[in-house]
């Protein structure tokens, strides 16, 4: 075998192993892309089924507000008029002080709403 034809057994070898592990890398490259953080800082959005989000009755859209069962609930009260929430106002998923390293929906509410002073 010449060298020329060893140099591109290696190259085709190489490729293989390269396409291979690629092929190999993507199903798990879409499971992290799935998993990444919904909004830059790296927090998540909070989930309504999230133990916490539960007891309080958070919602991602205040229209979901079982109000039955939430009777402090008052209409015009928003996670984005709330006390508690932070971050850029301009943002629609935000840091709130109750959900720590958590963010909620500009137009949720949770049964801990505080007016802004
Ligand atoms: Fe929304 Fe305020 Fe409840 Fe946080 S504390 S989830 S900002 S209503």
């Amino acid at each position: 075998m010449s060298d020329n034809t060893t140099d591109k057994t290696t190259t085709r070898r190489n490729f293989l192993r390269t396409t291979m592990l690629s092929a190999a890398a993507l199903p798990a490259a879409g499971a992290l892309l799935q998993s990444r953080p919904a909004a830059a800082g790296g927090m998540d959005r909070l989930s309504e089924d999230d133990d916490a989000a539960r007891a309080l009755g958070y919602v991602h859209d205040v229209a979901d507000v079982d109000t039955d069962r939430w009777s402090n609930y008052e209409e015009g009260q928003l996670c984005s008029n709330c006390q508690l929430i932070g971050g850029d106002a301009d943002e629609q998923w935000r840091p709130c002080d109750i959900f720590p390293n958590k963010l909620v929906n500009n137009d949720g509410w949770c049964s801990a709403w505080v007016p802004k002073s």
